[in-house]
């Protein structure tokens, strides 16, 4: 159930009887020569409508632009300022809490987002305390999980992959976005096979040490079969801790 496809009254009645909603949250960021530049947005995303799909879970519009400057220096990439991105995640929690939602779990797609959105709960929470009516709202809890630290994925991702599957780029996010959009896979020569892993840095840095822009990925080994074992995988416990965390 996706929130951008239902209507006011499918979201009123949801609410009767849970308070608690998925928002996919990525970034719009260069991955390497046959990544898509959604990679980070649209991993959670694929992940999240399968398993409201599957469990009757709502599922927010994807926050599909994150902390991506590092990546500045290839064509496409998009970035927001912490600041920036911080101010529209409280927005983006103050809409929903004003309809009823209690429970906002951030389905996250890119490392380089973790500390700002942990910045954002703060200040989200912060609101709240100094709320005028603060002490008799009903609590309002944000989860943060990072797709591929979903129980048990991790393992399913170092089976298929056991070399190459590296740091940025890789070959278990670009095989999810392949699995969602198998029209949208790019058949092109990557060399070196398996590229340099090293510190990122600033953007034009990054560009100097990874030229493609891959760390220590192998990318030519995603594949759409790939995707949809990882894409399981990460379904079934989703719902599973999207549960446990709706009833907390
Ligand atoms: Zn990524």
């Amino acid at each position: 159930m996706q929130l951008h496809q239902s209507s006011w009254p499918e979201i009123e009645k949801y609410l009767a009887s849970s308070k608690a909603i998925i928002i996919p949250i990525g970034s719009t960021e260069q991955h390497g020569p046959n990544g898509l530049l959604g990679t980070d947005a649209l991993c959670p995303e694929i992940i999240a409508k399968h398993a409201g799909d599957e469990a009757g879970i709502l599922v927010a519009p994807t926050f599909n632009v994150g902390q991506a400057q590092h990546h500045m220096a290839f064509p496409g990439t998009i970035t927001l300022k912490p600041s920036t991105m911080i101010a529209a995640m409280i927005d983006w929690a103050q809409s929903l809490t004003r309809h009823g939602f209690t429970r906002l779990f951030w389905l996250n797609g890119h490392g380089g987002n973790i500390a700002t959105i942990n910045a954002a709960f703060a200040e989200i929470y912060h609101g709240i305390s100094f709320d005028r009516g603060g002490h008799n709202h009903p609590p309002v809890r944000c989860h943060l999980r990072n797709w591929w630290e979903i129980d048990g994925v991790t393992g399913v991702i170092k089976g298929l992959f056991p070399v190459g599957e590296g740091s940025h780029a890789t070959a278990s996010e670009v095989s999810v976005t392949y699995y969602g959009y198998p029209d949208s896979q790019k058949r092109v020569t990557i060399t070196p096979k398996i590229a340099p892993t090293g510190h990122i840095r600033d953007a034009e840095d990054y560009r100097r040490q990874f030229p493609d822009g891959r760390i220590g990925s192998d990318p030519s080994q995603a594949s759409v079969e790939a995707g949809e074992k990882i894409v399981k995988a990460a379904v079934k416990e989703l719902i599973a801790e999207f549960r446990k965390f709706a009833e907390s």
